[in-house]
């Protein structure tokens, strides 16, 4: 092995907080693994649950054919569904199922010949104003889409702006106009987020939640987007490098490019093997915690491209070949991107040129 950074990956971990996020809401959940399971491994990580997980969610057909090439049978939805008429005798052949966003997938879908009627979630745009049809023609598309040959089952979905904010009301809208423009309309529906999953449930649970679909993303990996640091969801990747180098810099002495960090007193620097090239992000500050052999320090000076420096004054038994945790068990991937002005989702998504190593400890 050449660079020492390794992503340990706890699939028990996964299992574990896809239970929670199940188990929290009651009716039926879609494991969010996009991005090729935000960075952690789409096939690992639905193995994991295979056979229990009601579904996966992913971005596009090439994250979907990847799962069915891995065996993995359960359904699959594509979250943005078609970008073109070319792909649905594919999405048909394996089985996947589709979120329809807009007026011009409806004329495609409807036109199409299949060989098969298609699973559709129909996408609201209830207040993100991203993708979704608008409120007012919904109920129009929905009857469309209802008796036509190429559509067995309709979904009526649509996701939030602001779900990770408790103080604001604009989930409470958004619930409310998804309720009124689906009235009467289907039974299946798909609200929540990680974010709306921890936050709003009360608000979203209304009745029998056996036609509920939730669709967790975030809290699988153990992050919490509403940064609670009390929470049953475990961390699933830890990232790990070594120190290359040890010097002592003196008082007033600075450190790395721009000089942005000056020594306030004689300082132990450690040069750690990880930098931006890896994902570790750049915008970290002074300060971004960090752990070396199980003991809590921070980063200081400016993250290069292949190396960062952390304090060791206060961890006399350090040295080359010590063990940084940049995230994981120790230090929480949150505060890490609230140093660095980001969210878990990013850091995560970005690792790369890291040995991934997988562990699942069965039955957990
Ligand atoms: C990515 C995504 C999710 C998962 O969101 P998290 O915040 O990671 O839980 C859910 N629904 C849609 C439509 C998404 O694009």
């Amino acid at each position: 092995m050449s660079r020492p950074i390794i992503a340990h990956i706890r699939l028990d971990a996964f299992r574990h907080n896809y239970r929670v996020a199940k188990q929290s809401h009651g009716g039926k959940a879609l494991a969010v693994i996009k991005a090729n399971a935000y960075g952690h491994g789409a096939v690992h990580c639905a193995k994991a649950i295979e056979g229990e997980a009601d579904g996966f969610a992913v971005a596009c057909l090439e994250e979907a054919l990847q799962l069915r090439e891995a065996g993995l049978p359960e359904p699959i939805l594509l979250l943005e569904g078609f970008f073109e008429a070319i792909e649905l005798p594919e999405i048909v052949a394996n089985d996947l199922w589709i979120v329809v966003h807009a007026q011009w997938q409806i004329e495609i879908l409807l036109a199409a010949k299949l060989a098969k009627p298609l699973h559709v979630w129909l996408k609201m745009d209830s207040g993100m104003h991203r993708v979704g049809l608008s409120p007012s023609e919904y109920g129009q598309a929905y009857e469309r889409l209802k008796n036509h040959k190429n559509v067995a089952n309709i979904v009526m979905m649509t996701h939030f702006a602001n779900a990770d904010n408790l103080s604001s009301n604009h989930t409470l809208q958004q619930i409310e106009i998804f309720h009124n423009a689906t009235h009467g309309l289907g039974s299946e529906t798909s609200l929540e987020n990680s974010a709306a999953i921890l936050g709003w449930k009360k608000a979203i649970c209304i009745g029998d939640t056996k036609n509920q679909w939730t669709r967790p993303g975030i809290m699988l990996y153990g992050a919490d987007p509403l940064m609670n640091t009390d929470t049953k969801l475990k961390p699933v990747m830890q990232l790990n490098s070594q120190i290359i180098s040890i010097r002592t810099i003196k008082q007033g002495e600075p450190i790395g490019y721009g000089s942005i960090f000056t020594a306030e007193r004689d300082t132990v620097v450690g040069v750690v093997a990880c930098g931006y090239a890896d994902g570790y992000p750049r915008s970290a500050v002074t300060g971004t915690p960090m752990a070396v052999e199980g003991k809590m320090t921070r980063l200081i000076g400016r993250v290069s491209m292949d190396m960062l420096f952390v304090d060791l004054t206060d961890i006399p038994n350090a040295s080359i070949g010590s063990s940084v945790e940049l995230w994981g068990n120790n230090v929480s991937a949150n505060a890490v991107a609230i140093s660095a002005g980001t969210i878990a989702y990013e850091l995560f998504c970005n690792v790369k040129r890291a040995h991934f190593q997988y562990f699942d400890a069965a039955n957990i």
